[in-house]
């Protein structure tokens, strides 16, 4: 009898054949330079990149995903991530691309049973990077690990290339299309306040850093903002030993009410890339403004410790250092600290990417083109690339970028062109999937001389001809 993950595996196969997955190859086998051309070449293969290659196997594409980080190291789970459980409920079907065996839930009820899941609040956070690694190994994805891309350069004759660092060397790489899928600082990095950069590097970190925790035991810590990220901040200074964290947050109260789960049906997963302009700026002005809250476990990590404080209506003026400390002016007076923490989100930076320096004065964003009504300006959403029906990158007015076309975006700053869809775990399966169908069209379309040459040359019969007799008309009228 096989139990556990070996019999899930196994249903999982039998879902799939029942499914007919994964297609047979039908695009053409392309070669340039005596390399072989890859259909679709993925930059991530965080959780994004991995459902867009294993929608895409499914469709008979060739794929391969880059990613700059070690196997199962992907994304930000086991690396720079710090809360305890995911910020997600459990019950999320996440990149499971609508296959029942392929969910979390399944994984874990295979190892740990039906109670253990009933029992479950939410997914550990470093469960959740082990589903991932076995959600890779399982559906086989081709995946290339230590693989950093460091240009794109689309071109005229409808290839892309890549350049890319691997093992210290420098390589080349062609595809048909590529997508950009690199997570939430996927077209930028850290939003920094203009005098962060200024303070020494020795006192100040992004929330988002790989920064050593251990090194603030009995520091006073200031944490900026309120966010997920600032709590799992704060809780994992306060659990390293700091002497004192102190949440600056500008705000008068914490945000309480997540709007963007509120608003979350399938009607708002298909629905709002159909929407005009204005309904998308406001709807996602509308949750920035309104924020996200932090998780009540996450906060409730921070203020379990008496030398946690919140400070809320609070706004840093001016920072300096003095007398081996950050001497901090704030609205609400002076405050020292050792160390602070800029839980301050990310933004769209290009200079922050250098793999798309050579395209990113050629794409147009959301400013370039949309003025919001007086209230509703947000330099986030102004930033925002503005993508075109296939998540592609368009050229800004009146500029030519032959191949741009070819460079399409599934990764955070997508989403006021295209909703929910971009990343987070609630929808990713609906991104993977709507992408994968758009790419499969783009090429079949490219390619249809070939596909109706092949057509015409299709001969496998149906029938045979042993099936009837012909027989001629009778000389006679039939009147029967
Ligand atoms: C701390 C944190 C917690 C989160 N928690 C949740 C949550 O609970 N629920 C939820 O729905 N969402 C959550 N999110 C948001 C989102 O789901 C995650 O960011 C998720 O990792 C997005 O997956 P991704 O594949 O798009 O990006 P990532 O997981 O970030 O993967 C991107 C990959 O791109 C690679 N890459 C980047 N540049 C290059 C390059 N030049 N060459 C090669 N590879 C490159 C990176 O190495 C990385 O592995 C969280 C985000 C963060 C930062």
């Amino acid at each position: 009898m096989t139990s556990g993950l070996a019999a899930l595996e196994a249903r999982l196969a039998e879902e799939l054949a029942f499914l007919q997955l994964p297609a047979a190859r039908w695009t053409p086998a392309r070669a340039h330079d005596e390399e072989s051309v890859v259909d679709v070449a993925i930059v991530g293969a965080g959780m994004t990149g991995l459902a867009l290659a294993a929608a895409l196997v499914q469709r008979g594409v060739s794929v391969v995903a880059y990613d700059e980080a070690l196997a199962g190291l992907e994304g930000p789970w086991a690396t720079t991530a710090r809360m305890e459980t995911l910020r997600s409920p459990k019950h999320l079907a996440g990149p499971a691309l609508g296959i029942p065996s392929l969910t979390f839930r399944a994984w874990f009820e295979a190892q740990f049973g039906r109670a253990a899941w009933d029992a479950l609040d939410k997914i550990p956070r470093l469960q959740w990077m082990e589903y991932l690694r076995w959600y890779r190994r399982v559906l086989a994805l081709p995946v290339r690990n230590g693989h950093r891309v460091t240009d794109i350069v689309p071109r005229q004759d409808g290839l892309v290339e890549l350049r890319l660092e691997a093992d210290g060397r420098t390589m080349r790489a062609w595809a048909r299309r590529v997508v950009v899928a690199t997570g939430r600082a996927g077209l930028g990095g850290p939003a920094l306040p203009a005098f962060a950069e200024a303070l020494p590097p020795a006192r100040w970190a992004h929330s988002s850093d790989d920064n050593d925790y251990a090194a603030l035991a009995g520091l006073r810590v200031g944490v900026v903002g309120a966010g997920a990220s600032a709590m799992d901040s704060a809780a994992t200074a306060l659990e390293a030993g700091a002497a004192h964290v102190h949440l600056l947050v500008r705000r008068t109260d914490l945000p309480r009410v997540n709007k963007g789960k509120g608003a979350g049906n399938p009607g708002f997963v298909a629905g709002y890339a159909l929407l005009p302009d204005r309904w998308k700026w406001r709807i996602r002005h509308y949750i920035n403004v309104q924020q996200v809250p932090p998780p009540r476990n996450s906060t409730q990590r921070v203020s379990r410790h008496a030398n946690a404080h919140f400070h809320l209506g609070v706004t840093i003026e001016s920072i300096a250092e003095r007398d081996g400390a950050l001497a901090v002016r704030t609205s609400a007076g002076p405050i020292t600290l050792d160390f602070l923490i800029f839980a301050t989100g990310f933004k769209v930076d290009w200079r922050q990417r250098p793999m798309l320096r050579r395209i990113a004065p050629w794409i147009r964003t959301w400013s370039d083109r949309y003025t919001p009504p007086p209230g509703e300006e947000d330099a986030e959403l102004a930033e925002s690339p503005d993508l075109g029906a296939a998540f592609e990158f368009q050229p800004r007015a009146g500029m030519r970028c032959p191949g741009l076309e070819r460079v399409h975006c599934l990764s955070y700053p997508a989403t006021l062109s295209l909703g929910v869809i971009t990343g987070d775990i609630p929808a990713i399966s609906e991104g993977a999937l709507q992408l994968a169908d758009k790419l499969a069209g783009l090429l079949y379309a490219e390619d249809i001389e070939l596909h109706f040459a092949r057509m015409e040359a299709y001969a496998e019969p149906e029938i045979l001809g042993d099936e009837w007799v012909a027989e001629p008309l009778p000389s006679s009228p039939i009147t029967r």
